[in-house]
């Protein structure tokens, strides 16, 4: 027998598990079974694909077994179960990733622990909910060598060799003092009938029946063990496409939209996607978990191909199940075969137009999605070519008039005729975006601008071009239309070379529009610089070594400041004008300043003196 430390994190996590105020405990033989029910799918995977288990009896079945006397609560199944080293690194540590960093943020909040079962997904470790000691006994198919796996949860575990004739694994639950429940047949069946109804294996609960004075054993099975997603759309409910959900892709909560689909004819497939309520904790990272299931004539092929949708789906939890493809290709073989191809293709377009027509028919509902998921759906713009102007349809904005959501199409809808373009503009948040000089013009004139305050809309956004024929443009980079402006300019020669000598470090050029209506001066880009928020977006990225971009400075030549020092000869005041003025510029815009002790004193004094 040897000792094992868990891993850091699964001691911490079976910690917070213990103590863990989460009151849906049940989840835990969800979860079991969920493992039987993957064990069992590997193991068919292997008869089907490899010479060595081509006669192998399979007959697969899950069997829960309740000892009251022991208080024990057993799961057996005839999956492909473990060897030593499996064990180890299944049952000791955890192998998602992010797990560390999700771990420590929710360990002071109480509230968010019960994320940790919900979002998370705690599988196996749930187990440490109900019971206090976990057995394990199992032998994988192939070996002949059987293992013994034991822990009282705390930081270790133990393992040893034992004899076990059948392949498969046994997990022995010594249930907690207050987890009795659990050791009642009607309990157990009505957690299986809620969450494991419809996973394709036979569960069976052992029975205890007394016929004729005597005491038998029987074993009858609880779960309707087909398929759900085969199962026509007439006789589910909502519920069972909710429980199923719940059982398969680990979340506590239901869904927010399911989408089943079945295709007959030259291409035969069944798929049955599930938008989440809630983001997955792992959404934003590069190694995020998969969520959808490959599945081949109902035969389970993986669950990690995360070329299955568009990285920008990648929040779709589902199923794919397809007809006609050879169960034993490799994955690579598999990425190029026609038929999935297609079948993805088809997938997208379906789950795209859903969203469409959830936006149309319910828009709070719709609103509450895009909260989750618009973030993510919008790096599709980068991506998306075949569904492009339904992807457009899909993304939300708020405007200088309203902080309320619209989408293009309303956008368009409420242009004026002369209104030729669609003009946003990107920033920190909705507040700076709201107040910025940028907008004054168009406030003026009632022209509606679309707010973007997502880190990633300086890139993603100007990739857009165009939305029903009227392209996209900055308002950052319109330019004034006034020819009166020149000569107006002209008028301003003498005081605005004196600004642009005084900030010469700092801008590129000094110029009199009239863009402003009530700000004295803002700070735009040259055409073929990457504008404020499109810096912050590299420097974020990772760019460092980011050359220094200088903005210009345009000026009002309307605004009273000017109006005063237009023929001013007071080198003084111009130079302590230029500075703050490109201060309260670039406060505007969202920047932070160098020397913010220097720009309040600056501040004072003048308002001293204007007292
Ligand atoms: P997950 O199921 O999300 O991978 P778990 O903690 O529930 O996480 O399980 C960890 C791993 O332990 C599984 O991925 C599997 O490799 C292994 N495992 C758990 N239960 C079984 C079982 N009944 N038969 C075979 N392997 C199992």
């Amino acid at each position: 027998m040897s000792k094992y430390e868990y891993q850091t994190e699964v001691s911490e996590l079976l910690n917070l598990m213990i103590h863990s105020l989460y009151s849906n405990k049940e989840i835990f033989l969800r979860e079991l079974i969920s493992n039987s029910s993957d064990a069992l799918d590997k193991l068919k995977y292997l008869t089907l694909t490899d010479e060595k288990f081509k006669d192998y009896d399979y007959n697969p079945k899950i069997l829960i077994k309740a000892n009251k006397d022991e208080k024990t609560l057993t799961i057996i199944d005839n999956g492909i179960g473990m060897d030593e080293e499996d064990l180890k690194n299944s049952l000791g540590t955890i192998a998602k990733s992010g797990t560390k960093s999700f771990i420590e943020s929710i360990k002071e909040d109480k509230e968010k622990q019960s994320d940790l079962i919900g979002q998370f997904g705690v599988g196996f470790y749930s187990a440490f909910m109900v019971a206090d000691k976990i057995t394990v006994l199992t032998k994988k198919a192939g070996s002949n060598k059987a293992y013994k796996w034991e822990s009282e949860a705390g930081s270790s575990y133990e393992i040893s060799q034992i004899e076990k004739e059948s392949v498969g694994t046994e997990i022995i639950l010594h249930l907690r003092d207050d987890a009795d429940e659990y050791l009642q047949d009607y309990r157990l069946e009505s957690i299986i009938s809620k969450y494991s109804n419809h996973i394709p294996f036979p569960i069976f609960i052992e029975k205890e029946e007394e016929k004729d004075g005597k005491k038998e054993i029987k074993e009858e099975q609880i779960n309707k063990a087909s398929a759900l997603w085969r199962v026509s759309k007439s006789e589910l409910k909502d519920d069972d496409y909710n429980n199923f959900y719940k059982q398969t892709f680990h979340d506590s909560d239901d869904s927010l939209l399911h989408i089943h689909t079945r295709a007959e004819g030259t291409l035969e497939y069944t798929t049955l996607f599930y938008i989440p309520k809630k983001a997955p904790f792992d959404l934003y990272r590069v190694d995020y978990q998969s969520g959808v299931k490959l599945y081949v004539k109902r035969v389970f092929i993986s669950d990690d191909d995360k070329e299955l949708l568009p990285t920008y789906l990648r929040f779709v939890r589902g199923i794919f199940d397809i007809e006609d493809l050879p169960l034993n290709v490799s994955r690579e073989i598999l990425q190029e075969n026609i038929i999935l191809t297609k079948v993805k293709k088809a997938s997208v377009k379906k789950i795209l137009s859903e969203l469409k027509k959830l936006k149309n028919k319910d828009f709070d509902k719709y609103k509450e999605f895009y909260a989750e998921f618009g973030k993510v759906l919008k790096e599709g713009i980068m991506s998306e070519f075949d569904n492009r102007d339904t992807l457009l349809e899909l993304l939300l904005f708020k405007t200088n008039k309203s902080e309320e959501l619209v989408d293009l199409e309303t956008y368009v809808k409420n242009m004026s005729e002369d209104q030729k373009e669609i003009y946003y503009l990107v920033g920190e948040d909705y507040s700076t975006l709201k107040n910025s000089p940028h907008l004054e013009e168009f406030n003026e004139k009632g022209i509606e601008v679309l707010l973007m305050d997502d880190e990633v809309d300086s890139i993603i956004i100007p990739q857009i071009h165009t939305f029903k024929e009227k392209s996209l443009k900055s308002v950052t980079e319109v330019e004034s239309d006034d020819k009166d402006i020149e000569e107006i300019a002209k008028e301003f020669t003498s005081v605005t070379v004196k600004i642009k000598e005084e900030l010469k470090d700092e801008v590129k050029d000094v110029k009199v529009t009239n863009r402003l209506k009530k700000s004295p001066a803002c700070l735009v880009y040259d055409k073929n610089d990457p504008d404020f928020s499109m810096q912050q977006m590299l420097k974020q990225m990772g760019q460092t070594d980011l050359p220094e971009v200088k903005p210009i400075l345009e000026i009002n030549p309307s605004h009273e400041i000017f109006k005063k020092l237009k023929d001013s000869d007071d080198l003084a005041k111009i130079k302590e004008v230029s500075t703050l003025l490109l201060d309260i510029a670039k406060l505007n815009e969202g920047m932070k300043l160098k020397d913010l002790s220097d720009f309040t004193q600056k501040v004072s004094s003048l308002l001293a003196s204007s007292l």
